[in-house]
C-alpha cells in the first residue's frame, strides 16, 4: 500500500507522439502526476517539430477526460445503446463470426480501417481478419491514392525530402497545399525560406491562410493543375531552358513528351486554367531558372477524375528541368521512407487471407447495395468514420445501416458508431505504448509510451482482438501481446538502422540516407528513369504520358463545384465531436450576387442526391463557380459528404470528391 501512494505520487515525463492522420508527426511531453496528466508540452527535441504543436494536439488531454467519452461497451437494444460487458460483447462477436463464416464464408464480413489513430497497432484488425481466412476489405483512397499511383508511374515510388531541405530551394512551389492549416511546421519552414530570400509561389483555386501568407499567389481553375504544368514545361522546353544532361541520363520519353506538351501553348493554357499567359511564361522561368527549385503538392489537386494526371504532369515539370535527387528540389508530395519498414506483420498475415474481397472505398455506399456472393452480413470498423467521411453519404448510410450485424469501435458516438450493434471503447495514445510514422511528410519515427491507465475495465482493440483470436481459437496472429507485436513490426527498420529494441525508447529514428529523394538517381520504375512514358500505365489501360483530361463541370441544375478541403483545428471529422452549428458555406460575392444570397443568411446548399441547411459567408479568397465547405461536420450539423458523389479518379482508385456540384436555394 506504501508502495503503491509512492508510486502515485511520483512525477514522470512520458514521451507520447500525435496519433493522428496529420503530416507533422509531432511529439509530445506529459507529465503525469497521481495517474493523471497535468503537463502537456510539445518535444522539443523533436528533429522535425521542434516542440511545437498545434491545437488539434494540445486538445487531446480533454478529449481523453471528456465525459462524453465511450468508457465501456455499448450494445443496441430495442433501437437505444445500453451498457454490456466484455463478456457478453466476446460471446456475442465470437459465435458471429463462426456463423457467418460457417453459413456465407468470411467474405460476408466487411473490415474497415482508416487513420483516424496512427500507431502501428492499429493494423491489428485487418492482421485478425486476414488471419481468420482474409475477408471483404477496402482499396484505393479516400486521401491521397490517385498522387501515390502517379508517382509510382513516374520514380517509382512517392518520396519526399527531409523537412529542413526546404530551406536550401531558392524557388519552392506550394501548389495546393494549404501548410498553414494542415502542416504548421512546413508553413514556418516557408517562412523561414521566404525571410532568406527564397521565392515562394503559391498555386491553388482558394487563396487560403497559405496563400495570404506569402506574396505571390497564382489563382488556378480546379482540376487544371496539369495544364499549368505541361504550359510551364513547354515554355521551358521551348527556351531552351531544360536540364539536357539530367534528361538525357535520367530521363525515359523526353521526345514523347516534349511532341505532347508542344500542344499546350500558353494562349491555350490560359484558356483552360485562367491564369495569365505572361503569369504562366514567369513562373516558368523563374522555376527553370533558380538554381534550385521545390515543389510542395497537396492532395486536393487529385480529387478530380483527372487527379493523377494532375501530378504526372507536376512531376514531369521538375524532370525536365532536373530538379529531381539534388538538395533543395524535389516534388514533395509523400514521404515513404520509414513506414514499409513497418508492414512485415501484415504482408506475412495475408497468407492465410485466401478469401479476401476488395471493393474501393470511395464506392462503399454503392458496394454494399450491389454485392453479392454473399452479400455483407457483419461490418467492423475501426479507426474511422466513414458515415461522415464517405462521398455519396446518403447511400452510404442507408445501405451500411441494412447491414445486419456492425461492430464499431471509437472514442465518442459517431455518425458511424450510432449505426452499430456494438460499440466499443478505444483506447487514447495516451493509455497504450506503440510506436507511429507517417508517410507524408515527417520521415522520423516516434516512439510513444503509456502514460496513463485506461478507463478501469477498458480493453484497448489490440487486446480485445488478441483476447477475440483466443476465444474463437485463432493461432496464427504471429504475435502473443504488445510488446512481441511492436518488437517484431519494427524488426526490419532497426535492421535497416543497425540498432535494437532496447535503443528505442526516446530516440527518433529516421533513415539519414532518404534525406534527399532519389540522391542516388536510381528510380524504382520498371527502367530504373523517371518515365515521363511509362508503360506500365499504358498496360493499367492508362495514357503513357502525363496528359490532359478535360475537368467535368456543372450544369444548369448543379453549377458550383463542391470544395471541401480541410479545417484548421480538427482532424477530419474528430473536431466537430462537440459543436452542433449549422456548417457555412464560403461564396465569393460574384456568386453569392449571382443566387442573390447575403452574408450570414442560411441556405439550403443541394447536390444531386441531397442537401443541407448552411450559413453563407462571403469570401473573396473563394474562386468563381465554387461552394466551399470544411470537411468534417457531423450529420447533427450537416455533414459535407450528403454533397459528393462516388466517381472515382484515373488512377489509384482515389476519390474523386472534388467531382461534385451543387446549387444553392434560398430558405425564406
Ligand atoms: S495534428 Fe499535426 S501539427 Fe497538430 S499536434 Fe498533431 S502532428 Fe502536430
Amino acid at each position: 500500500m506504501v508502495q503503491f501512494v509512492k508510486i502515485m505520487r511520483m512525477k514522470k515525463h512520458v514521451n507520447i507522439s500525435c496519433p493522428m492522420d496529420c503530416c507533422d508527426l509531432c511529439r509530445f511531453i506529459v507529465t503525469v502526476e497521481k495517474g493523471r496528466i497535468t503537463k502537456f508540452e510539445g518535444d522539443p527535441h523533436h528533429p522535425v517539430t521542434k516542440g511545437f504543436t498545434c491545437k488539434k494536439g494540445k486538445d487531446l488531454v480533454q478529449r481523453m477526460v471528456h465525459p462524453d467519452r465511450i468508457r465501456h461497451p455499448l450494445m443496441k437494444k430495442n433501437g437505444r445503446f445500453v451498457k454490456a460487458t466484455y463478456e457478453e460483447v466476446f460471446q456475442i462477436i465470437a459465435d458471429k463470426l463462426v456463423s457467418i463464416q460457417q453459413e456465407f464464408g468470411t467474405k460476408a464480413i466487411l473490415n474497415y480501417t482508416s487513420d483516424g489513430y496512427g500507431g502501428i497497432k492499429n493494423r491489428i484488425q485487418s492482421i485478425f481478419f486476414n488471419c481468420f481466412g482474409g475477408v471483404t476489405q477496402p482499396q484505393g483512397s479516400l486521401c491521397w491514392g490517385a498522387g501515390i499511383a502517379a508517382q509510382q508511374y513516374d520514380f517509382g515510388s512517392s518520396k519526399g525530402h527531409f523537412p529542413d531541405d526546404v530551406l536550401n530551394a531558392d524557388t519552392i512551389l506550394v501548389w495546393g497545399r494549404n501548410p498553414k492549416y494542415t502542416s504548421i511546421h512546413l508553413y514556418t519552414l516557408l517562412k523561414q525560406a521566404q525571410k532568406k530570400g527564397s521565392r515562394i509561389i503559391v498555386i491553388d483555386p482558394v487563396k487560403t491562410a497559405t496563400a495570404k501568407a506569402f506574396d505571390d499567389y497564382v489563382r488556378i481553375r480546379p482540376s487544371t493543375d496539369g495544364v499549368l504544368a505541361l504550359a510551364m514545361a513547354n515554355t521551358i522546353i521551348e527556351n531552351n531552358l531544360h536540364d539536357k544532361k539530367f534528361v538525357e541520363k535520367y530521363v525515359l520519353g523526353f521526345d514523347r513528351f516534349k511532341a505532347y506538351a508542344s500542344g499546350f501553348t500558353l494562349k491555350r493554357a490560359e484558356q483552360i486554367t485562367q491564369i495569365s499567359a505572361k503569369t504562366i511564361k514567369a513562373m516558368a522561368f523563374q522555376y527553370a531558372r533558380s538554381k534550385t527549385a521545390s515543389i510542395y503538392i497537396g492532395f486536393g489537386m487529385q480529387r478530380y477524375h483527372n487527379g493523377g494526371n494532375n501530378i504526372r504532369c507536376i512531376d514531369a515539370l521538375a524532370a525536365v528541368t532536373g530538379n529531381i535527387g539534388k538538395k533543395g528540389c524535389g516534388v514533395n508530395y509523400a514521404a515513404k521512407s520509414i513506414s514499409p519498414y513497418l508492414s512485415d506483420l501484415d504482408r506475412k498475415s495475408e497468407v492465410y487471407a485466401k478469401n479476401r474481397r476488395l471493393f474501393t472505398v470511395g464506392k462503399l455506399g454503392d458496394f454494399l447495395e450491389t454485392v453479392q456472393g454473399p452479400s455483407v452480413k457483419a461490418i467492423f470498423v475501426a479507426y474511422g468514420n466513414p458515415l461522415t467521411q464517405s462521398p455519396d453519404l446518403k447511400k452510404t448510410v442507408k445501405n451500411f445501416s441494412r447491414v445486419e450485424f456492425k461492430v464499431v469501435f471509437d472514442h465518442f458516438m459517431t455518425d458511424t458508431a450510432k449505426q452499430a450493434d456494438i460499440v466499443l471503447p478505444a483506447a487514447f495514445v495516451f493509455e497504450q505504448e506503440d510506436l507511429f510514422a507517417t508517410s507524408m511528410y515527417s520521415p522520423v519515427l516516434n516512439d510513444s509510451q503509456k502514460a496513463v491507465d485506461p478507463p478501469e475495465g477498458l480493453i484497448p482493440e489490440f487486446e480485445f482482438y488478441l483476447e477475440l483470436a483466443e476465444k474463437i481459437g485463432l493461432k496464427n496472429l504471429g504475435f502473443k501481446d504488445s510488446q512481441d507485436y511492436l518488437r517484431k513490426a519494427v524488426q526490419p527498420l532497426l535492421e535497416k538502422l543497425g540498432k535494437n529494441f532496447i535503443q528505442l525508447p526516446g530516440a527518433y529514428l529516421r533513415i539519414k540516407t532518404d534525406e534527399i529523394a532519389w540522391k542516388n538517381k536510381v528510380f524504382e520504375t520498371p527502367s530504373g528513369k523517371i518515365e515521363l512514358y511509362s508503360e506500365k500505365a499504358l498496360q493499367d489501360g492508362l495514357s503513357p504520358l502525363p496528359a490532359f483530361m478535360e475537368p467535368s463541370k456543372g450544369n444548369n441544375q448543379f453549377p458550383l463545384r463542391v470544395l471541401t478541403c480541410h479545417t484548421m483545428n480538427s482532424m477530419h471529422s474528430q473536431g466537430f465531436a462537440f459543436t452542433d452549428e449549422v456548417p457555412k458555406v464560403y461564396l465569393n460575392r460574384k456568386t453569392a450576387e449571382k443566387f442573390a444570397v447575403e452574408k450570414e443568411s442560411y441556405v439550403f446548399v443541394k447536390g444531386e442526391k441531397a442537401k443541407l441547411k448552411a450559413r453563407v459567408c462571403i469570401d473573396d479568397a473563394i474562386c468563381d463557380n465554387t461552394a466551399f465547405i470544411y470537411q468534417g461536420w457531423w450529420h447533427k450539423s450537416g455533414a459535407v459528404n450528403l454533397l459528393t458523389n462516388s466517381k472515382i479518379s484515373d488512377m489509384g482508385k482515389q476519390a474523386a470528391y472534388y467531382d461534385s456540384f451543387c446549387t444553392i436555394e434560398k430558405i425564406s
